[in-house]
C-alpha cells in the first residue's frame, strides 16, 4: 500500500478485556514509516499528505491486527485518528466510512459549525 506512518496504541479487547498494543497505519504528514504515540506532534517536510496546522482533522487509520492476540476474537481494525494542531489526540473506531470519501480516503477536515 505504499508509504505510511504508524501510530502505536493500546487497545482493550471488548471480549476478554486484555490490553495489547497495535500498529495503526495512516497517511498524514510526512509519510515515511514514521512511528508515533498518542500526544506526539506530526512531522512535515517530506512526502507530505494533507496540510500542517489544521485546527482539527480526522485521519483514516487501519490496524495491522484484526484479532485479539489472547482470545482470537475479531477487533475493530478501522480507526479515525483525531489530530488537533498537528498533535495526535485520540482514536475512535470508525462506524461511518462514508465520511472518508475525500482526499483519497486518507483524511477528512470536519466542517466547523
Ligand atoms: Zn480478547
Amino acid at each position: 500500500m505504499g508509504a505510511y506512518n504508524i501510530l502505536k496504541v493500546d487497545i482493550k479487547c471488548q471480549n476478554c478485556s486484555s490490553i495489547f498494543m497495535v500498529n495503526i497505519q495512516f497517511k498524514f504528514g510526512d509519510t515515511w514509516q514514521n512511528q508515533y504515540l498518542i500526544g506526539d506532534l506530526i512531522r512535515w517536510g517530506g512526502a507530505d499528505i494533507g496540510m500542517p496546522g489544521l485546527d482539527k482533522v480526522k485521519v483514516y487509520g487501519i490496524s495491522e491486527l484484526d484479532k485479539c492476540p489472547s482470545c482470537q476474537q475479531p477487533i475493530f481494525d478501522e480507526y479515525e485518528i483525531i489530530v488537533e494542531k498537528d498533535i495526535i489526540k485520540y482514536i475512535n473506531p470508525i462506524f461511518n466510512l462514508e465520511d472518508y470519501d475525500s482526499n483519497d480516503g486518507n483524511y477528512v477536515i470536519p466542517v466547523q459549525s
